[in-house]
């Protein structure tokens, strides 16, 4: 692994990867054992899921809405996925968990990560990995998306794997509580003040 935040306290943490690469999952255990640290709440196009709550899991807007709020820059970033759905970073959303003393915490695809690390000083990358049989074996069994939609998600997950290299840090997904433990380990020596933490 390697560093390119120095000693100080990231401005934000960005977690990345391919679709079924269990961000979501890892996410949801790293925020029970790093209470510093909260997710922005992102908007998409997309439908919601069965279960999904509006402004919890994603702000679900209109097409046009969406467009309008590009148009007065209300997002960090913002991009067009798989089917054409838009996905984006309300700034507001920062500023929320800013004003909470808290870290914001960013679930991207990669192209959004990759952006976000060019942009925003002192943000910290980290890139989720797992093989893509593995990833093809958990989104059939998700199974929220069509099969049709899988396909474009693995082809595209193919592309994403080849830019792990890119970010900060690389978390291999493959035993759930092995991967749960080391990204809390990295996560803790981040936010921890320099000193107080061995590094590897
Ligand atoms: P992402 O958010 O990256 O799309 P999810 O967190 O939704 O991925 O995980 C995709 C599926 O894989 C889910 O059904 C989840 O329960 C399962 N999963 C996540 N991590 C593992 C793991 N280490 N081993 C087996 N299944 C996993
Ligand atoms: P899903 O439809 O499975 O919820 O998300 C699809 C992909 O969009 C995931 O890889 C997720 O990380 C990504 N995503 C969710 N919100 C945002 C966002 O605000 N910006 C970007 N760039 N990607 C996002």
């Amino acid at each position: 692994m390697t560093s390119s935040t120095g000693s100080s306290r990231p401005s934000l943490v960005v977690v990345t990867g391919p679709s079924g690469a269990g961000k979501g999952t890892l996410i949801r255990e790293l925020l029970k054992r790093v209470p510093e640290l909260e997710v922005t709440v992102s908007a998409t196009t997309r439908d919601r899921r069965p279960g999904e709550e509006d402004g919890r899991d994603y702000w679900f807007l209109t097409a046009d809405d969406f467009l309008a709020r590009i148009e007065s820059d209300e997002f960090l970033e913002h991009v067009a996925y798989v089917s054409g759905h838009r996905y984006g970073t309300l700034r507001a959303e920062l500023e929320r968990i800013r004003g909470n003393g808290e870290i914001p915490l960013l679930e991207l695809e990669t192209e959004g990560a990759l952006r976000v690390k060019a942009k925003v000083p002192g943000a910290v990358t980290i890139f989720i990995s797992a093989s893509v049989d593995e990833l093809e074996r958990r989104l059939r069994e998700r199974a929220t998306e069509s099969t049709g939609e899988i396909g474009e998600r693995i082809a595209l997950a193919r592309e994403q794997l080849r830019q792990a290299g890119a970010f900060d840090y690389v978390v291999e997904n493959d035993d759930l509580d092995r991967a749960v433990e080391e990204l809390t380990e990295l996560v803790r020596g981040l936010l921890a003040p320099a000193g107080t933490m061995s590094r590897p």
